[in-house]
């Protein structure tokens, strides 16, 4: 009271006081209707679909791990929403104005496989059950369940073994598999073998932190049966990790990825009469949820299974399925709520690379074998970018990761930039050259913390990556910031200038491997050692020989 008094009157504590006791009890109010209205959601659905409510409060109880950081998402709130929930319609209406033309179910029935490690049990529940009870019957082949060595919940595989025969047990026609590593042995590997004892017409990987929207299956099937070599995504909609609100994904973005086989969402272009909800083909898939026939993913090696743990299976997926005669779709009528987590919530086993963490050496490490797959000459780019690939050892020889290629009369990666990706292929056209920009055993590096130029070890981890534009002569690092001469000839990083004044300050021309200013004319140098100064272009002068990694200049 002494505090409160110090600052208030005790009239207008006591206001402040109620206030808040008001503000709590709506919120209680809300955050038990909407989970009560949840279960009645539930039981009513359960019901619909003939399958009798057992406590699955019970189940999740037995959840070791409570905290938020252990699984990246809401952990409370994922337990408190209930088994299923509504979620919003987020595709567009004109997907349920007609039904889609399905072949019959023995023709095109799908096995989904969910490979987890680590998954709460309320969140991997949720999947499942939104999975049951949004997919036509007849077409659900299958539920094949991989336990990939989850370490804190060793009895979660029997636990929903018993669940589910008391919830599902039914269901004549469905097929269950649980699988348990008892040795971690990474998601790659465990869809690969979900999918080898599979034996649906079509297989579905699906992540453990996902809810399948009404409607999901159809439009996917749909593509399918007309089309043998197609893969689709469906439309991937948010689910927010801290919130768990569900919201609508975007239907213009594509999936890609750039030189350094990262990831990337990509603009989709509208052709003129093309509708938002139209299935278009995209370069990659959308995330790691897709579908497609059994029989056409083994017969193209799976997952190529010298990739460990996690990371790149996708990609290398989508360049082997346009390069050896398939297609990729993402299908806007189909919807699938997915958690997009901010951190990986698992660790990667350490690795051999003493500077790298165990995360980006396995990146590289699968990254790698893509390159030496898929990429041919364009494999240079790659390493431009990710010089640090170099020192990963392979286990395997080059040519067996291209005898699939030459058996199956796959198209070079060439013909994937000119006919699948021109995004990636204009981003290679656009630079002169690109990578490390080296002075004698030096790099030209732009510190994180304050944007400083200084030259540093070539083998830091994170040493800058230049890139010399073919059109602007501007000298860029990948965020977006060029290398600009100048009041005093001060050198400095400012943001890309966009126009053709501010282009000017930021305009160099190669002469050699000198890097000449062009409005100035004087060249980069380091005369000091460790110190980047403009001065007189002179031929031969070892301090204004600047190499990038990688120089594009004179190919044909
Ligand atoms: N996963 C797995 N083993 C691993 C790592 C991940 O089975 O070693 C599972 C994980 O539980 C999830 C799926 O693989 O169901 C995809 O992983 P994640 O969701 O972390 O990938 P993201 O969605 O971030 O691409
Ligand atoms: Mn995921």
């Amino acid at each position: 009271m002494y505090a409160c008094g110090k600052y208030c009157s005790p009239r207008r504590c006591g206001f402040y006081i109620i206030a808040f006791l008001i503000c709590q009890l709506v919120f209680i109010v809300i955050f038990m209707r909407s989970d009560r209205y949840d279960d009645i959601y539930a039981s009513e659905l359960l019901a619909y679909k003939n399958v009798s409510y057992l406590d699955w409060r019970a189940f999740i109880s037995q959840t070791p791990e409570t905290t938020e950081d252990y699984y990246q998402y809401n952990i409370e709130l994922s337990n408190a929403l209930g088994l299923i929930r509504k979620l919003p319609v987020t595709r567009h209406s004109s997907c349920t104005t007609r039904n889609p033309i399905l072949p019959p179910p023995l023709e095109a029935n799908v096995s989904v496989v969910i490979s987890f490690h680590n998954e709460a049990r309320s969140m991997l529940l949720r999947t499942i059950v939104s999975l049951l009870l949004r997919t036509p019957e007849d077409h659900l082949h299958e539920l094949i369940l991989v336990d990939d060595g989850s370490q804190r919940d060793v009895t979660l595989l029997d636990d929903l073994k018993r669940w589910m025969g008391g919830v599902f047990g039914s269901r004549q026609r469905l097929g269950l598999i649980f699988l348990r590593n008892e040795e971690r042995m990474g998601m790659i590997w465990s869809r690969n073998r979900g999918a080898s004892l599979a034996s649906g017409r079509y297989v579905l990987f699906l992540d453990s932190h996902c809810e399948v929207n009404d409607g999901w299956l159809e439009p996917l099937l749909e593509r399918l049966a007309g089309n043998a070599n197609l893969a689709v995504s469906p439309l991937l909609d948010p689910i927010d990790p801290t919130t768990l609100s569900y919201r609508k994904g975007n239907e213009m973005l594509k999936g890609g990825f750039d030189w350094s086989l990262h990831f990337h969402w990509l603009k989709r272009q509208l052709a003129s009469g093309e509708r938002l909800e139209m299935p278009y083909q995209s370069p990659a898939f959308a995330g790691g949820v897709l579908m497609m026939s059994r029989d056409w993913f083994l017969r193209l090696g799976s997952f190529n299974p010298y990739l460990k743990i996690w990371g790149g299976e996708s990609i290398e997926l989508a360049i082997k399925l346009w390069l050896c005669g398939g297609q990729i779709e993402i299908v806007p009528c189909s919807r699938i709520g997915h958690i997009f987590r901010r951190r990986h919530a698992f660790d990667f086993p350490s690795q051999f690379d003493q500077q790298l963490s165990p995360a980006q050496e396995i990146y590289l490490h699968n990254s790698k074998i893509i390159a030496e797959s898929w990429l041919d000459e364009y494999k240079n780019m790659f390493y431009a970018l990710r010089p640090a690939a170099r020192r990963i050892p392979l286990e395997h020889t080059y040519d067996e990761l291209q005898r699939m290629r030459t058996e199956r009369q796959c198209h070079p990666f060439d013909w994937y930039l000119r006919h699948v990706s021109p995004e990636l292929r204009m981003h290679f056209d656009e630079l002169s050259a690109t990578g490390t920009l080296r002075n004698e055993d030096r790099c030209v590096h732009a510190r994180h913390k304050d944007s400083q130029l200084i030259l540093a070890s070539c083998y830091l981890s994170d040493i800058t990556q230049w890139s010399l534009l073919r059109q602007s002569g501007q000298l860029s690092t990948h965020r977006e910031f060029c290398l600009t001469v100048g009041f005093g000839m001060r050198i400095a990083l400012e943001p890309c200038g966009r126009n053709e004044t501010a282009r000017r300050s930021q305009r160099w021309m190669r002469l050699g491997t000198r890097l000449m200013h062009a409005e100035t004319h004087l060249c980069l140098d380091n005369p000091l050692k460790e110190r980047l100064e403009m001065s007189t272009c002179r031929s031969h002068a070892v301090s204004q020989s600047f190499q990038f990694a990688l120089e594009m200049e004179g190919r044909t």
